[in-house]
């Protein structure tokens, strides 16, 4: 932990188990990691599975933190959560999730490693990331794709649609 404060990005997903309760319960979850603070959260958006796997909706949001930890502090910690919520590690690949959390943007930073990429590599390709990240960070300046409202849109997605 430093004692300079970071903003960081944080995306959530859930499919199972009661999605919007799970997402309601994360907000909460995130406030409390250790040196961090939840700053704005998004509304909730309902996106149709990505992948060809048969399964449920699922529900999507951004929330912006400002945080004393590392990036990959902060993973472990993301990590953590969604291992407390019942994610199972060996879960199907774009399979059903009671819980995902992605580390999204970090600061100004670049990280490529496999374990931690940020910014992370979906931005660009995820409505279910990209609608609401604008939302909490109009404006934004993401570290090699530039500000977020000139990122498209991609059509060729399954529908998401806001949902409170
Ligand atoms: P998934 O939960 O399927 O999105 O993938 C989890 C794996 O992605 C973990 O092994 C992480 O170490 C790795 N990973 C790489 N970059 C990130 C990131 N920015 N946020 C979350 N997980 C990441």
């Amino acid at each position: 932990m430093t004692n300079h404060w970071f903003p960081a990005y944080i995306g959530l997903g859930s499919n199972l188990q009661g999605p919007v309760r799970q997402l309601e319960n994360t907000f909460g979850l995130l406030d409390d990691i250790p040196g961090t603070r939840l700053i704005k959260r998004s509304s909730l958006y309902r996106s149709a599975p990505f992948g060809g796997v048969e399964q449920p909706d699922f529900v999507n949001a951004v929330v912006a933190l400002m945080t004393c930890l590392s990036a990959p502090e902060l993973l472990a910690e993301l990590q953590r959560i969604e291992n407390e919520r019942g994610r199972e590690r060996d879960d199907v690949h774009w399979g059903p999730r009671v819980l995902d959390l992605d580390l999204l943007v970090y600061s100004d930073q670049i990280i490529d490693k496999p374990e931690l990429k940020v910014p992370h590599p979906g931005i660009s390709e995820r409505n279910f990331v990209l609608l609401p990240l604008a939302e909490v960070a109009p404006g934004l300046n993401i570290p090699e794709l530039g500000q977020i409202e000139t990122l498209d849109v991609n059509s060729g997605e399954p529908a998401i649609s806001r949902i409170g």
